[in-house]
């Protein structure tokens, strides 16, 4: 089994005027592409290939190349889920909940994330994720194409639910070094509904 290129479900317009057409496209046919094609061709022939992504993550640490195409393949792949149109980024009173319950306000929580994606040097992604052990949220950020679900030293482990890529390639186009206006525009389009049923899911399994 080879991992296939999850489709968008929008077009590359769609999340326009916070992420450009442009990058859109080359975000989605050039880079994430290229980390999937990678993936299949490093997993070849091992017996990665009867695992799910989650567990080639667990597994393959110690393997740079794997480890960052996998990574980039994961990360990709749930960042585009995770995004809608300004007018579908609707946050529900039971979402609210909980994210109080982890950062006592929405805003405080924004702010948190925010600082962690901008202080962030170089390269990389920020996440919201569930901590296994107490069920709560918390916020990370991980360089290159590392993610939460990595075993690494100085990673906390953590089930993601929302993502945030700050590689360049994600916002130099449209936003040049302004990475904070990027992250601003970036609050315009979560997809707060995808990313509270992720949460439902993984906190019944939890
Ligand atoms: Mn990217």
């Amino acid at each position: 089994m080879s991992f296939s290129l999850p489709r968008l479900s929008y077009s590359y317009n769609y999340l326009e005027p916070y992420i450009d057409v442009y990058t859109m496209e080359i975000h989605y046919t050039k880079h994430f592409a290229i980390y999937t094609e990678n993936l299949n061709k490093s997993i070849e022939n091992t017996n990665l290939k009867k695992f799910s992504i989650e567990e080639i993550l667990k597994s393959v640490i110690d393997i740079p190349y794997i480890r960052n195409n996998a990574g980039g393949y994961y990360n990709h792949s749930l960042f585009w889920k995770i995004l809608t149109s300004p007018k579908r980024s609707l946050l529900s009173e039971s979402f609210i909940f909980y994210i109080e319950d982890s950062f006592n306000t929405v805003e405080s929580f924004k702010t948190e994330f925010t600082d962690s994606a901008m202080t962030h040097f170089g390269s990389g992604w920020t996440w919201l994720s569930i901590c296994p052990k107490t069920g709560k949220l918390f916020i990370s950020s991980t360089p290159n194409q590392d993610n939460p679900i990595m075993p690494l030293v100085n990673n906390v482990l953590g089930i993601p639910i929302l993502c945030l890529d700050v590689w360049e390639h994600a916002y130099y186009l449209k936003y040049k070094n302004k990475r904070f206006q990027y992250i601003k525009s970036f609050w315009k389009i979560v997809h707060w509904a995808e990313v509270f049923n992720s949460f439902k899911y993984h906190i019944i399994l939890y």
